[in-house]
């Protein structure tokens, strides 16, 4: 599943393929997309240019010169893709801007969606803040994190805490700073909280350096524990453990993460 170090890199992408664009023609090209892009719908977007793409947690916003937006979210996979020839595989809504160019979503699950707000009307997103925003302090996390129940590795994924955590990123940092996937997030004292961000911060660092660590299921930079059951800890050589919470995978170390 893409998580935000992907979703920013295709947001970095997209920015500098479409800013300043305008959108000649909107088409969806598959079911899954038929409904929200209505013909009514696409000739409401035809002739906009998009003046800008930003990003909140993992849903990419395209911004339209009437006030307009287009929310897109990729789900469990999704590509912008840009191709010189024919049609990519898995094409689900094209594009064609004013530069002869055409833009095309691909999700081979089919899964992606796209939804278009009116002027004066942005799309309401129940997220919390984004774990990179400078002004979110250890304090406040920990202010956020006390109203929660449970362990703290699932807690890190609702996106109503922090904005575009997901189970990877989450269990990476619970590694760097040293907390147990099972600790009680409301028992967390400050100084782990604040060893708990920037663990964060560092993960979706090296994240963004890589362009996003994971592309198509294929990982080229290893990371700490994720997916890494029965290989030696990078800190004090305890094989890792894989655990399931709230459905999910966990992989952490038993000895350095308390
Ligand atoms: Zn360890």
């Amino acid at each position: 599943m893409p998580e935000l170090p992907e979703v920013e890199t295709a947001v970095r992408q997209l920015r500098r393929w479409v800013r300043r664009r305008r959108i000649l023609a909107i088409e969806p090209l598959h079911r899954s997309q038929a409904r929200t892009l209505s013909p009514a719908r696409c000739r409401r977007i035809e002739g906009r240019r998009i003046v800008d793409v930003t990003r909140r947690g993992k849903h990419q916003l395209l911004h339209l010169d009437d006030g307009a937006t287009l929310l897109v979210h990729f789900r469990l996979d999704g590509e912008w893709v840009r191709p010189a020839g024919a049609e990519p595989r898995h094409a689900r809504v094209a594009f064609a801007l004013d530069d002869g160019r055409v833009l095309y979503l691909t999700d081979p699950r089919a899964l992606c969606t796209i939804t278009w707000h009116a002027p004066g009307a942005p799309p309401e997103l129940a997220l919390g803040p984004e774990p990179e925003d400078p002004a979110l302090t250890a304090a406040g996390l920990r202010e956020r994190l006390q109203r929660k129940r449970g362990p703290i590795k699932p807690v890190l994924l609702d996106q109503r805490l922090l904005a575009g955590v997901g189970n990877i990123y989450a269990q990476e940092a619970c590694w760097i700073a040293g907390i147990s996937p099972k600790a009680p997030a409301d028992g967390l004292s400050l100084a782990r909280v604040a060893r708990l961000l920037a663990g964060l911060r560092r993960t979706l660092a090296d994240g963004h350096v890589n362009a996003g660590r994971y592309h198509r299921g294929q990982r080229r930079i290893p990371f700490k524990v994720y997916d890494r059951a029965g290989e030696p800890c990078a800190r004090c050589l305890t094989p890792i453990r894989r655990i399931t919470q709230a459905g999910r995978g966990t992989w952490y170390c038993t000895r350095c993460q308390r």
